[in-house]
C-alpha cells in the first residue's frame, strides 16, 4: 500500500502526519504537494508545464454553492468569480467565504488522477483549505463537511473548523451580538478558547491524523467512522468531541486497534 498525500497549506504540519502514518500503517507515505499543482500543471510547478489556469478556474468557480437552500446546479461562473479562483490557485488569496459542492470537487479531482496512479492499493488524500458540503435531503439544506471518503479523499481545513458545532452556549451568546460586531465575536472567541478548532490552531495536525485515518480505513475496510466517542474514527458533530477524540488517549477503540495490526 503506498499513501500519497497533497498539501501545501501552513496549517498543518504535513511531514509529522507522515511520521505518525508510517509508524503507525507500516506503508509508504508519499508528499505530492498541492494537488492542482501536481496534476494540471496550471498553478506552476506542474507535471505537464503551463496548463489551462483560466480553464481550471472556470471548472472550480462552477462548483460553488450559491444557494444552501437548494440542491446542487452548475453554478454559470462570472468574471470575477473566475478571476477570485485564479488568485487563490495561485496563492495570491484565501478561498474563504466560499462553500463548494463537495460532490462535484471530489469527481473533479478523481478524474485529474491519471488511470495508470488509480491503483486500488494506492491511497490518495487531498488537503484544501477550501470549504465544501453537501447536499442533504432529509433537511434540505447544505451542510459543511470536514472530509469526503473515497477514490480520493478530500480532508478540508477549514471544514475541520466550520463542520463540527461549537459549544451550544457560543451561539447562544452569539446571537447577542450583531452581526458587525467583529470585536464581539472575537471576545466570543477568547471566551471559548481551547473548547473549538480555529483557524491557525495548533491542535490541528493532532485532528488531521484522525480524518487521514479515517480515509485510510474507508479505503482499506469500507468503513471510516466508529460509533466509539474515544476512538479517532469518531464522527464528531461537535467540536468538543472532536478535541476529545483525537487529542486524548487511547487513540482507537480495541476493534480498530485490532484493524490496524
Ligand atoms: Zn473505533
Amino acid at each position: 500500500m503506498k499513501i500519497f498525500l497533497y498539501s501545501k497549506l501552513a496549517e498543518f504540519s504535513i511531514e509529522e502526519l507522515k511520521k505518525y502514518l508510517t509508524k503507525r500503517l507500516k506503508a509508504a507515505v508519499v508528499i505530492r504537494g498541492d494537488f492542482l499543482d501536481h496534476f494540471s500543471g496550471a498553478a506552476g510547478g506542474g507535471m505537464d508545464g503551463p496548463g489551462d489556469m483560466e480553464g481550471l478556474a472556470r471548472e472550480l468557480a462552477s462548483f460553488r454553492v450559491l444557494d444552501i437552500e437548494k440542491p446542487f446546479t452548475l453554478n454559470e461562473p462570472m468574471y470575477g468569480e473566475i478571476q477570485y479562483e485564479k488568485k487563490v490557485l495561485e496563492g495570491r488569496a484565501k478561498p474563504g467565504g466560499i462553500l463548494y459542492d463537495g460532490i462535484q470537487l471530489h469527481n473533479f479531482f478523481r478524474e485529474m488522477i491519471p488511470a495508470e496512479e488509480r491503483r486500488l492499493d494506492d491511497v490518495h488524500i487531498i488537503f484544501t483549505d477550501r470549504l465544501f458540503g453537501t447536499f442533504d435531503t432529509n433537511d434540505l439544506r447544505y451542510h459543511a463537511r470536514s472530509i469526503i471518503c473515497g477514490y480520493p479523499s478530500i480532508i478540508s481545513t477549514s471544514g475541520i473548523v466550520e463542520a463540527p458545532a461549537k459549544p451550544r452556549e457560543f451561539y447562544i451568546e452569539k446571537q447577542m451580538c450583531s452581526l458587525n460586531d467583529i470585536m464581539g465575536i472575537e471576545r466570543l472567541k477568547q471566551k471559548f478558547k481551547g473548547r473549538f478548532i480555529d483557524y491557525n490552531d495548533r491542535r490541528m495536525t493532532e485532528v488531521v491524523k484522525g480524518y487521514t485515518m479515517q480515509a485510510v480505513f474507508y479505503q482499506l475496510f469500507h468503513e471510516a467512522f466508529c460509533e466509539d466517542k474515544n476512538c479517532r474514527l469518531y464522527n464528531a458533530h461537535w467540536q468538543e468531541e472532536l478535541i476529545d477524540a483525537q487529542m486524548k488517549p487511547p487513540e482507537f477503540c480495541k476493534v480498530h486497534e485490532k484493524m490496524l495490526d
